[in-house]
């Protein structure tokens, strides 16, 4: 079993690149006949989805389609108790439009519930959601997800655009932590 070690953890193969690859693809497939005439507007989650926008925007066969990028930024508000995350680097009009956020991975919903709240102040037309990963067993908000790429048990992964620490997004596939 092939194992690589990051910072103090182990971790082996999980889901190799063919497998993730095809969940992309059919999942691409979908998209294009749901969003045909529609004129999505692809948001992409950085850092950790970036992989996966990437190879999911280039089978989008819908020539007026668009992909934009965000963040998510924690702050002390002056108002708040504990950390708020706000949406940043969202330059483009979200009024009107068909909006397809993309995330790497929904764990306990947390994110994604925060980005859809954020997102339907804007007013778009409608706001579907598509993760590569699903922990469904982690999940603790009740979110609608719209294209569901492959379901895992809860626990940490890494490779693929996800991080442990800043390292080990670079690995074309996924790998699982070793409990030692
Ligand atoms: P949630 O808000 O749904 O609990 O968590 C979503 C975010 O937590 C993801 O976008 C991702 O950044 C991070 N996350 C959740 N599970 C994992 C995991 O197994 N590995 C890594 N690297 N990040 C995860
Ligand atoms: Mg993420």
């Amino acid at each position: 079993m092939k194992k690589v070690k990051i910072h103090d953890k182990t971790f082996q193969l999980f889901i190799p690149y063919e497998k993730i690859r095809a969940s992309i693809e059919l999942m691409a497939e979908k998209m294009n006949k749901d969003l045909a005439d529609k004129n999505p507007l692809f948001i992409c989650v950085l850092n950790g989805s970036f992989m996966f926008a990437a190879e999911l925007f280039k089978r989008i066969d819908l020539i007026n389609s668009e992909i934009s990028f965000v963040k998510l930024a924690s702050y002390a508000g002056e108002h708040t108790t504990g950390n708020v995350k706000q949406l940043i680097g969202l330059n483009e009009k979200i009024e009107g439009r068909t909006v397809v956020v993309l995330e790497d991975i929904v764990d306990s919903g947390i994110t994604i519930d925060n980005i859809q709240d954020q997102l339907k102040k804007l007013k778009p037309k409608e706001v579907s959601v598509a993760t590569l990963l699903l922990k469904p067993d982690a999940l603790i908000k009740e979110v609608e997800l719209d294209y569901v790429g492959l379901e895992i048990p809860n626990d940490f992964i890494v490779g693929y655009g996800l991080d442990y620490d800043g390292y080990g997004r670079n690995l074309i596939d996924i790998y699982s932590v070793v409990n030692e």
